[in-house]
């Protein structure tokens, strides 16, 4: 992956404009500018001279960022921040080391099988005697002070069972069954961290629509984190373990597409595979350039690949009366510019769409940010909720499931009722069983 240094060109196109000091959501709520893009451009561009070091300091502000690419998308010389950023961040990993949260996170992810898989089953079950469930939303509360989880932050609760483990004892069930049907595509499924542990029932509704659209579904069992959480925490190296382990699960497969529910897992496999993994020589490039021309959000693999058509849906009934909003995902409008095709399934689901002020604008979530910058990230927050609220929607759709979990605990602040529903999940919903 590219050094620091190797962004000199791309830090000297910036003209200290501030064009994107307006729609940066973290100066937007910490008012300096060392938390704005224009700010922590100026601080990469004097660690590169050596005017700066690798202090507390420098890596508070280079942490202060959701990395939602507004900042880019409103500079008019496109200057690639969020990547300046990352790499920033990379430099920190390298000079400092990982922080010991960061880093027993990613031994985890490095090793689902033997630590995380197995540490969160148990904390599934004994999630009950350490949170209590907020009545009438999809969210816990801590009954005790806990690290890391501030006061009413409303946390989702594990899923009983895995989607990878529900998928298994499937297969189990139907050997042989990964074969490509006479007719159709043969699409690969990616979980994602998220909806494997957290909220399967979105992966189960990707593969109830995509068969019922004709397609062969396949998970892979090889298949672990597309490794967002360690680009974002600048550990480059777990992130290149891990996009080579996805490459080699879904190489086995004869695909025809690669796809996920998860938009920031989308961008990572069709984007940042080929950074990730840009220093691995010519053979896996060549492997990385096939992997990523199959990716998809399924979101653009239903609507521009497959062409899903409301013909394909069971459930022929009229339009709903029920009222839907759409949040665009930071990576999946920037950072993949897919914005229409989620609307097109809202409507193609029979649901009444109304936009809220300001759809792209961010949810706070930014990975580690949420974590490291609890209340910042849910000041953020505040604006798009209250958007959603102003709405009067009985349903916000998104695409991404981290939007999901950030939008929940944010509309439960500000006391809105609106549901949060994955894009797929209301496709499901007019798809019959079997
Ligand atoms: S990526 Fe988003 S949060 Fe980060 S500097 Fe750019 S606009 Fe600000
Ligand atoms: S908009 Fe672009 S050129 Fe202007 S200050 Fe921001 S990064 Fe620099």
């Amino acid at each position: 992956m590219k050094r620091l240094d190797g962004y000199r060109s791309d830090i000297s196109r910036c003209v200290r404009c501030g064009a994107c000091r307006s729609t940066c959501p973290t100066f937007g709520v910490i008012h300096r500018e060392a938390a704005s893009a224009r700010g922590k451009i100026s601080l990469a561009d004097a660690f590169i001279k050596g005017e700066v070091e690798l202090s507390d300091t420098f890596i508070k502000h280079i942490s202060e960022c959701v990395l939602c690419a507004a900042c880019q998308e409103s500079c008019p010389n496109d200057v690639p921040v969020p990547d300046i950023i990352m790499a920033a961040r990379a430099e920190a990993v390298r000079g400092r080391g990982l922080p010991l949260l960061a880093s027993v996170i990613m031994k985890g992810l490095r090793n689902p099988d033997n630590f995380i898989s197995g540490t969160l089953k148990i904390a599934s079950l004994v999630q009950g005697l350490v949170f209590k469930k907020v009545p009438g939303e999809s969210g816990l509360h801590r009954r005790f002070p806990l690290p890391l989880i501030q006061g009413e932050r409303l946390v989702p609760p594990l899923a009983r069972r895995f989607l990878l483990d529900i998928i298994e004892k499937e297969r189990k069930g139907h050997r042989g069954d990964n074969g490509r049907h006479k007719r159709g595509i043969k699409v690969g499924f990616f979980a994602g961290c998220i909806i494997n542990y957290i909220m399967p029932d979105i992966g189960i509704a990707s593969i109830k629509v995509l068969k019922k659209a004709g397609a062969t579904v396949i998970v892979p069992s090889g298949q672990t984190c597309c490794g967002m959480p360690a680009l974002g925490m600048g550990d480059v190296d777990d992130a290149r373990s891990l996009a080579l382990k996805n490459l080699e699960a879904f190489e086995e497969q004869d695909l025809d597409f690669i796809t996920t529910a998860c938009a920031t897992c989308s961008e990572v496999l069709k984007r940042r595979f080929r950074d990730i993994l840009e220093d691995e020589g010519p053979e896996i490039k060549r492997r990385v350039e096939v992997f990523c021309s199959k990716v998809r959000d399924i979101t653009e693999l239903l609507v521009n690949d497959i062409g899903l058509t409301s013909l394909v849906l069971d459930d022929q009934s009229p339009t709903s009366e029920k009222i839907v909003t759409y949040h665009d995902p930071c990576h999946l409008r920037r950072g993949q510019g897919i914005k229409d095709e989620p609307r097109e399934l809202i409507d193609l689901a029979g649901l009444k769409r109304k936009e809220m002020k300001h759809p792209c604008r961010c949810c706070g979530l930014g990975g580690s940010f949420n974590i490291t910058n609890y209340e910042f990230s849910m000041e953020i927050n505040r604006g798009k909720a209250l958007d959603i609220k102003n709405t009067g929607a009985d349903i916000v759709a998104t695409a991404c499931p981290g939007c999901i979990m950030q939008l929940r605990d944010g509309l439960h602040r500000v006391g809105a009722k609106t549901e949060v529903r994955h894009v797929v999940e209301l496709l499901a919903e007019k798809v019959g069983e079997g």
